[in-house]
C-alpha cells in the first residue's frame, strides 16, 4: 500500500508515529493508500525548517520571489491534468471539475506573481519641515495553513502562494482524507526553485493541528473547514497569541423572484447544488422560491435532477462523482430518509443509489426536498452532499428575513430580472459573497473570499488584498534629514507640526 509522507525542508520525510490514516478511492470504496500522521516532533521539524528558511526568504528580493512564482505557475499549467487526476482519485469529483479546481487555485498563484505591485508602500513627503513618512508591509515569519478535504488543491493555493509571495515561510497541514495533491504542490514548488523549507507539508490529524496552534514560532494560522473546528482553531490560536483567519461551514441560499427566468434558474440551481456532489462550501443548498414560482421551479429542477449522470470521476460521461467516505455518504442519506417525518416533501430521493460495477463506491443519487420546514434538520444543518432543499416564501421580505436568520453567511444569490430588487438584496443580505444571477459567487483572485457570521472567524477574508494584509504587518517610518544649517535645538514638548 502506498504511504503518503510529509514534505519537510524540501524533501520527503517518512513518518515515525506509527499512526496512519486511510485514503480511499471513493469511486471503488477501496483503500489503496495511507497517510502518515505526524508526531509533535515532526511538526516541530517542519516549523524549524520554515524558521531557518525565513532567514533568507524573508529578505529575498521581490524579483527573486516572483521569478519562482512565475516558474511555479508554468509547472502547474503543464501539470493540470496530473493534479486533477490526483484530486479525482482521492476526493472523487469528476475530472472536469477537478481541472476547474486547479485553475481556480492557479488564479491565486497568478495573483501572487503580482506581489511587487501589491506590496507597494505609501510615501508622504514633507509632512513637516524636511520630514517624510512611509508605510511598508513586512512578512510575519512562519505561518501555517490547515485545509479541508473538499478542495485539496485549491484551498491550499488560496493560502501559501500569497503567504510566501509576502516573504513568509509556510507549514501546510492538508486534509488527511485526500493529502496527495498538497504533497505534489509542494514538490512542484521545489522544482520551480522555491528554496528548501519555504513550503512544508505535515500530514496528520488533531495532534499536528494542535501542535501548530501551540507552537511559539508560528505567527499566524489560516484555516478552512467546518464551523465547529474553525471556532476551535480561532480560540486556541488566539490563546497562543496568533493571528487567525478561520473560514467555516455554510448553508447558501439562492433566492428566486417570480420575474426570474425559471429555466435559467433551474439550470443554475442544479449546477450549484449537485456539482462536486454538493461538497462545496459555496454550493447552493437552499432555494427560496418567492411568490407563486415554487411549483413550476421545483418541477423544472426535478426534471433536470433525474437526468444527471452519476458515476466515477474518471469517466468523462459522469457529471457527478461519489462522496468522500462511506460514513459521510450515509450521514447525508439520513437527512433525506428523515425529511418526510419532519414535514418536507421528498420530490427526488437519491438514497439507495448505486453505480453498476462500482457497488462499493461511496455513491449517492441526488435528492430534492420541497416545502422544507425551517425547523427540519435538513434546513438547520450543513448537509454537505447532493441534497437541495426548497423553502417557499410569500414575499421578498419573508425571503430575506429567512436568509438573514441563518447562522451562516458565506455565499448567497438572487435570481431576478429586476435591477432594483437585486440592488436591495445586495445591500440587505447578511453574507460575505453575493451573486446576482450567479449561483456560486466565488470571488476572482484579486478580490477576497470570505463569509460572515459562523462562516468566518477572524478579521480577514482570504486571498486578494485581505490575504496580503493577513500575511504581513505594517510599519510606518518617519524620517528627517536635517539641513546641516538647522541646529534643531532642545525642545521637550511633544513633536507637532
Ligand atoms: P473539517 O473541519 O472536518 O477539517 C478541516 C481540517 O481540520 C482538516 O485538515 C482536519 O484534519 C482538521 N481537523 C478536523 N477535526 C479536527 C479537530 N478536532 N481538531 C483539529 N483539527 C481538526 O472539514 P472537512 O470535513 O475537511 O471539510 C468540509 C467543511 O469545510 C465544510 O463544513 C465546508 O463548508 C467547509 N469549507 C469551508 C470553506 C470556506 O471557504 N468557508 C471552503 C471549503 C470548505
Amino acid at each position: 500500500m502506498k504511504t503518503i509522507t510529509h514534505w519537510i525542508g524540501g524533501k520527503p520525510v517518512e513518518g515515525t508515529s506509527g499512526r496512519f490514516g486511510p485514503v480511499y478511492d471513493p469511486a471503488t470504496g477501496a483503500q489503496d493508500k495511507q497517510v502518515a500522521f505526524a508526531t509533535t516532533d515532526e511538526v516541530d521539524d517542519a516549523v524549524a525548517a520554515a524558521k531557518a528558511a525565513f532567514e533568507s526568504w524573508g529578505t529575498a528580493s521581490l524579483a527573486k520571489r516572483t521569478a519562482v512564482l512565475f516558474k511555479y505557475r508554468e509547472l502547474l499549467d503543464a501539470r493540470r491534468d496530473e493534479i486533477a487526476a490526483l484530486i479525482t482519485a482521492e476526493h472523487g469529483k469528476v475530472h472536469s471539475d477537478a481541472l476547474g479546481e486547479v485553475a481556480r487555485g492557479m488564479e491565486i498563484v497568478e495573483l501572487a506573481c503580482s506581489i511587487p505591485q501589491l506590496l507597494k508602500g505609501e510615501l508622504s513627503t514633507q509632512v513637516s519641515t524636511r520630514v517624510d513618512v512611509s508605510s511598508i508591509r513586512q512578512p510575519l515569519g512562519v505561518v501555517a495553513g490547515i485545509t479541508p478535504f473538499n478542495f485539496p488543491a485549491m484551498v491550499p493555493m488560496w493560502m501559501f502562494p500569497v503567504a510566501i509571495a509576502c516573504g513568509n515561510t509556510f507549514v501546510l497541514k492538508p486534509s488527511e482524507k485526500d493529502p496527495s495533491a498538497s504533497y505534489r504542490l509542494a514538490e512542484l514548488a521545489s522544482e520551480a526553485g522555491l528554496p528548501d523549507g519555504v513550503l512544508n507539508v505535515v500530514q496528520g490529524d488533531k495532534v499536528a493541528v494542535d501542535r501548530l496552534l501551540e507552537h511559539p514560532d508560528i505567527a499566524a494560522v489560516s484555516f478552512v473547514g467546518s464551523t465547529p473546528i474553525a471556532k476551535y482553531i480561532q480560540m486556541k490560536g488566539i490563546e497562543h497569541g496568533k493571528r487567525v483567519q478561520a473560514l467555516g461551514g455554510a448553508k447558501n441560499h439562492m433566492l428566486v423572484l417570480p420575474d426570474a427566468d425559471l429555466d435559467f434558474a433551474a439550470d443554475q440551481a442544479i449546477n450549484a447544488a449537485y456539482g462536486s456532489a454538493g461538497e462545496r462550501c459555496m454550493a447552493v443548498s437552499v432555494v427560496v422560491a418567492v411568490g407563486d414560482t415554487g411549483d413550476e421551479l421545483v418541477g423544472k429542477i426535478a426534471e433536470r435532477a433525474k437526468g444527471l449522470k452519476i458515476g466515477p470521476g474518471t469517466d468523462p460521461a459522469s457529471e457527478m462523482g461519489p462522496l468522500i467516505t462511506r460514513e459521510h455518504r450515509d450521514k447525508v442519506a439520513s437527512y433525506v430518509s428523515g425529511a418526510a417525518a419532519q414535514g418536507a416533501e421528498v420530490v427526488v430521493d437519491g438514497t439507495g443509489y448505486s453505480v453498476e460495477g462500482h457497488e462499493d463506491g461511496f455513491f449517492l443519487g441526488v435528492s430534492l426536498l420541497d416545502k422544507v420546514p425551517v425547523a427540519a434538520d435538513a434546513y438547520q444543518d450543513e448537509i454537505f452532499g447532493p441534497v437541495l432543499c426548497v423553502v417557499r416564501a410569500d414575499t421578498y421580505d419573508d425571503a430575506i428575513k429567512l436568509i438573514n436568520g441563518s447562522r451562516w453567511g458565506n455565499g448567497t444569490a438572487i435570481f431576478t430580472r429586476d435591477g432594483g430588487a437585486a440592488r436591495r438584496f445586495q445591500l440587505e443580505v447578511q453574507a460575505g459573497m453575493v451573486g446576482v444571477n450567479v449561483p456560486i459567487p466565488v470571488p476572482v483572485g484579486y478580490h477576497s473570499f470570505g463569509g460572515w457570521k459562523d462562516s468566518l472567524f477572524g478579521d480577514h477574508h482570504i486571498y486578494g488584498n485581505d490575504g496580503i494584509a493577513f500575511y504581513t504587518q505594517g510599519k510606518v517610518i518617519t524620517t528627517r534629514w536635517p539641513d546641516p544649517a538647522d541646529s534643531g535645538g532642545i525642545n521637550l514638548g511633544f513633536p507637532s507640526n
